[in-house]
Parts: structure tokens; C-alpha cells; sequence
């Protein structure tokens, strides 16, 4: 029987791409999301992959929401934590908001998700957890103190955890992007992109989705199933840490 997996923010940008490529290699995938609906009709229509929608920084949401993926699909055997935004600011100008924000569906949704599903994964003792981190999360980056600290929080957290599960066959492992043509840096001018982004990327150009969602198929796959505890920096050499 194909696994299940479940992509948080599986609709668009990343997410998008990492639904597509488990759904290729043959698992039962579900695509959680927040509020885009139309974005979301338009993935289910095109791939024929089932959308739940939940906020994942709402611990009780996403208990609800893991119960019926499910009821409908099985239980989870693979989840890929990939919902993310970012409320920029310089600190010195931060809101509370801001911070909160962040700090709860970057960080927080990580243990509401993996909280649900890891009793499961134990049981059965197979599961795979991985977390979609940040370059920034690596390095730090300016105007993104609430961002870079929920991000480099989730190595913290990958890398406990997966302890834990290891004597379970549960591995938990983060990648790390670096910066990925989708919506969220397409906001960035094309002049900033051109002369301060690219010309540090050793590879000459921005990272596709796809890249991204091939590590994760190689994460969640038995091929994988000495690798726990690690990043993956996906990242054209950006940034090369030790
Ligand atoms: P997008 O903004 O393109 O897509 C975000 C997805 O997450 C959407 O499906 C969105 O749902 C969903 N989402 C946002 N908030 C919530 C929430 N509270 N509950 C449930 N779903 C939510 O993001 P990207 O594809 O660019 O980024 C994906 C991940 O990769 C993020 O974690 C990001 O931090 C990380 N990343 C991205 C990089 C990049 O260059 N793009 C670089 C490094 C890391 P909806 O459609 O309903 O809004």
C-alpha cells in the first residue's frame, strides 16, 4: 500500500512542487494550506491531489486537521513541515505582531503537525519528518530577526527529535533553501535580485521548487534511512556552512 504523505502549505510555491514530486514517486499525498482558496481548487483540479485546509500554527486545528487527512487517506508515515512566511522588519521597528506572526506558523506549526503525528509513526515504526527550513535560518539576514530565529529553531528542533526517533525508524532531517524562484521572492525587484541576490549565488541563478522537492522525495524515501539529524543546504553554494 502507498504511504500517505501530508505537505503543510502543499498548494503553491514549494509546497506546490513537493506535493507533485511524492505524488510521482507514488505516495498517497494530502496538501494542507491557509486561506488561498482559489489557489488551492486550481492544484486539486490540476493534480488530482486532496486539499485540507488548516492554520498550522493553531495546535487544535491541526489535530483536527491530521485526523481527517487521516480518516480519508491513513495515517501520515511522511510529513514535510513546509508552510512558512515572513513579516520583514528591522527590529528596531518590529511589531509584537510581526514577531508572533512568524514565530507561530514558521515555528510553532512544526511541533502542532509533527505532535500528531508521531505517536503513529512510532507504533508503526516507520516515519519520516522533514522540516523546510531556511538559508536564513543558517546565516541570519537583515530585517529578519522573527524569521531567521523560527527557522534556525527548527534545526534545533530536527535535530532532537530525531533522537528520539530513531530507535522507531523515524528520521527527521531539514532542508535548507536557498533563494527559490517562487511568488515570495519574485517581490523582490528584479535590479535588487540582478545586482546584490545572483551575483552571490556561486551557481549563477536562483534555485527552482523542484530542486527543493527532490531532496524531500529523496528524504522520504528508504534510501534515506541512515540520514537523520541533518540539514540539507539546497542552496547553489550561497551559503556553505561547516
Ligand atoms: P509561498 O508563499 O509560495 O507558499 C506558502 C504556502 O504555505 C501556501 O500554500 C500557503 O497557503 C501556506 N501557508 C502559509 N501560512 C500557512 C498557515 N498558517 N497554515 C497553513 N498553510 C500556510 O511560500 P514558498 O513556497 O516560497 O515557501 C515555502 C517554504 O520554503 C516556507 O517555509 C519558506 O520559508 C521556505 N523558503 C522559501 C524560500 C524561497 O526562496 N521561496 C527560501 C528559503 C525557504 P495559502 O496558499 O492558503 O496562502
Amino acid at each position: 500500500m502507498a504511504r500517505v504523505a501530508l505537505v503543510t502549505g502543499g498548494t503553491r510555491g514549494i509546497g506546490h512542487a513537493i506535493s507533485v514530486a511524492l505524488k510521482a514517486a507514488g505516495y498517497r499525498v494530502a496538501a494542507n494550506y491557509a486561506g488561498n482558496d482559489a489557489a488551492a481548487q486550481q492544484f486539486q483540479a490540476e493534480t488530482g491531489i486532496p486539499v485540507y485546509k488548516w492554520d498550522v500554527g493553531d495546535y487544535a486545528a491541526c489535530e483536527a486537521g491530521i485526523a481527517q487527512v487521516t480518516k480519508d487517506l491513513g495515517a501520515v508515515e511522511v510529513l514535510v513541515n513546509n508552510a512558512g512566511i515572513t513579516r520583514d522588519a528591522m527590529l528596531h521597528r518590529m511589531t509584537k505582531e510581526q514577531w508572533d506572526q512568524v514565530i507561530r506558523t514558521d515555528l510553532d506549526s512544526v511541533f502542532n503537525t509533527s505532535r500528531h503525528v508521531i505517536e503513529s509513526m512510532r507504533s508503526k515504526g516507520f516515519g519520516r519528518i522533514i522540516n523546510v527550513s531556511s538559508i536564513n535560518g543558517r546565516k541570519g539576514q537583515m530585517g529578519q530577526t522573527n524569521y531567521s530565529a523560527a527557522k534556525a529553531g527548527i534545526h534545533g528542533f530536527t535535530k532532537a527529535l530525531a533522537f528520539e526517533g530513531a530507535a522507531k525508524g523515524i528520521t527527521v532531517n531539514t532542508i535548507a533553501p536557498g533563494y527559490i524562484a517562487t511568488e515570495m521572492v519574485a517581490a523582490v525587484p528584479k535590479e535588487v535580485l540582478d545586482t546584490k541576490i545572483i551575483p552571490q549565488i556561486p551557481v549563477g541563478r536562483l534555485g527552482e521548487s523542484e530542486e527543493i522537492a527532490r531532496a524531500v522525495v529523496f528524504l522520504a524515501s528508504d534510501d534515506a534511512g541512515f540520514v537523520t539529524g541533518a540539514c540539507l543546504d539546497v542552496n547553489g553554494g550561497h551559503y556553505m556552512a561547516t
